[in-house]
């Protein structure tokens, strides 16, 4: 029997793309003020997979070891959860991260389907759908670049603004460079092209 690479046991079937995700944005802005009654901000978001949505409801305890709780209901049981938040004062402000556990500081975190409780990507050992392509093989390269191509659609939807103050703003340049850096080469054009 061969022995798995490294590269293969990475290549788990659960990906960032199929797993919920939670980023700290959907928790709304200044996340660490606390509301006009003095208490930490309490809302409602959602959280997707490929497949289904779960409502999240969160609430934010701010102090000196600020968290969120959060409760949803996952495979038929209620489920609570009391994430650390990290903040950074940056230019326009504070950016605030979850804390995982394992003390990543991170802007997203997810659960698997069939997994209880959130963590970064790497606790949850999440790949990218991105690597299952294998790009060698015809069918692999087509898809790798129908794959990306679609990744580009969804970026240009983030696009709010092109250029500021004459230079192009960071998600356009992203936008850009990710035509740039996905351009279908003459061999797997070949296969689409009539
Ligand atoms: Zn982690």
């Amino acid at each position: 029997m061969q022995l798995q690479s490294t590269k293969d046991k990475q290549l788990s079937r659960w990906t960032v793309e199929n797993s919920y995700q939670l980023a700290t944005h959907d928790l709304g802005k200044k996340l660490l003020k606390p509301g006009p009654d003095g208490q930490g901000k309490a809302g409602k978001t959602f959280v997707t997979n490929s497949w289904d949505i779960l409502d999240v409801y969160y609430r934010i305890v701010p102090g000196k070891r600020p968290h969120v709780i959060l409760n949803y209901f996952k495979n038929g049981r209620f489920e609570k959860d009391t994430i650390y938040l990290a903040s950074q004062k940056i230019t326009f402000g504070v950016k605030v991260y979850f804390l995982c556990t394992c003390g990543r500081k991170c802007l997203k975190l997810f659960t698997r389907k069939s997994c209880y409780g959130f963590g970064c990507r790497h606790c949850q050992n999440l790949g990218y759908e991105i690597h299952k392509f294998n790009r060698r093989g015809t069918w692999g390269a087509l898809s790798f670049y129908i794959n990306r191509h679609q990744k580009i659609e969804v970026m240009k939807l983030g696009v709010k603004h092109v250029s500021y103050r004459g230079r192009l703003t960071r998600r356009a340049a992203s936008v850009l460079k990710s035509i740039r850096k996905w351009t279908i080469p003459a061999t797997v054009g070949a296969l689409i092209s009539p």
